[in-house]
């Protein structure tokens, strides 16, 4: 095992599409593990792009679990098998959790277990970090047997599952090397669509049963929870009243609920991060990136209320992660990205949007 200096976030893309691409997966264990570092990368982007980031272990494995916990949700009756051999320790540890906390039968959140079970949240996160320390972020860098280098964290130590070696010895967090999480923040926009495709067509192999006319598999891993959205809807009104966000036109019909950080950037399901739209803006935004404006008079109205209304409801507000998100994105979008304004007025960015 060798370490390189910083080097071009294109060239480290290229490497981390090569170990996603060697090899047959067994489980979707590493695509889970690199599509959640791509999101705290871009919630943890350096003042300094060649700086060394520590991304935590627990919010690591808190943004698996979020991702399996939609995933193990039944299509058409059925729990799809993330592994070739229908096992998965990580699958048996958000059921129980599901189980233990009641809410199995509904879509619920992980929000809505840790508040229900304190307790048995944590021992899941816990869980869930040993086996990705042992498994997937130990071999994420290397491709079968063959002779690797670390180009994303040193993964040497990582041959344990002991918390307490985890925890004390190493921090409890895995250190990106220097310029890491830069790269993959700016790379973020490209490699989630790549490795969520692969997460598909990995389900798809695994579960022989799911014809390719059959469910929309891409809407049931990754879409976001429309049915669960509408529950916002009402609170967002009691809170904002019925205007649309962003043309400021009274709603005639249903108003819709927009994420003003499109979710294919970033999984953001807070109420920091949504807002009412009218179905032309809505329709019209679709998934570009919002001029900062947007995204700063949302954040205006407030922790506090947004926080409160958000828990009045019982749903996460991610004020910090909204606002962590959008700093990072922004400061890695390169200029002349095209933004949207309003319906029919997308303008191209320019150094002064990332001003932060
Ligand atoms: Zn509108």
């Amino acid at each position: 095992m060798t370490q390189s200096p910083p080097e071009d976030p294109l060239s480290l893309g290229q490497k981390l599409v090569a170990v996603l691409e060697g090899g047959r997966r067994t489980s979707t264990y590493k695509l889970a593990t690199i599509l959640a570092l791509l999101d705290l990368a871009v919630e943890s982007v350096p003042e300094h792009p060649d700086d060394a980031v520590d991304i935590d272990l627990d919010a690591l494995s808190e943004r698996v679990l979020a991702m399996y916990w939609r995933q193990i949700r039944p299509i058409e009756g059925v729990q799809i098998r993330q592994s070739s051999d229908g096992r998965s320790a990580i699958l048996a540890i958000v059921e129980t959790l599901r189980t233990s906390t009641g809410i199995r039968e509904r879509v619920g959140s992980p929000a809505g277990a840790e508040a229900a079970d304190p307790n048995g949240y944590r021992e899941a996160v816990e869980a869930i970090k040993v086996t990705l320390v042992r498994y997937p972020l130990q071999l994420l860098q290397r491709v079968n047997n063959a002779e690797y280098e670390c180009f994303l964290y040193n993964d040497s130590w990582m041959n344990t599952t002991s918390l307490r070696i985890i925890e004390n010895d190493h921090g409890n967090a895995i250190r990106l090397l220097p310029g890491v999480a830069n790269a993959l923040a700016r790379l973020a926009p490209l490699l989630r669509p790549a490795f969520q495709l692969a997460w598909i067509t990995d389900v798809r192999r695994m579960n022989a049963w799911l014809q390719e006319d059959g469910p929309d598999l891409a809407a049931h891993l990754f879409g976001s929870d429309r049915i669960s959205l509408t529950r916002v809807r009402d609170v967002l009104r009691e809170g904002f009243g019925s205007r649309c966000f962003y043309c400021d036109r009274t709603i005639s019909d249903v108003p819709q609920v927009d994420h003003v950080l499109p979710w294919s950037r970033v999984p953001i399901d807070g109420l920091a991060n949504l807002v009412l739209a009218c179905r032309r803006c809505n329709g019209d935004k679709s998934d570009l990136l919002p001029i900062p404006d947007h995204h700063h008079r949302a954040m205006a109205r407030g922790q506090a209320t947004l926080d409160e209304l958000a828990s009045s409801i019982n749903w996460p507000s991610q004020y910090r992660r909204a606002e962590s998100a959008a700093r990072g994105i922004y400061a890695t979008t390169p200029a002349g990205t095209p933004m949207w304004c309003a319906a029919k007025n997308v303008r191209l960015s320019s150094r002064a949007d990332f001003a932060w």
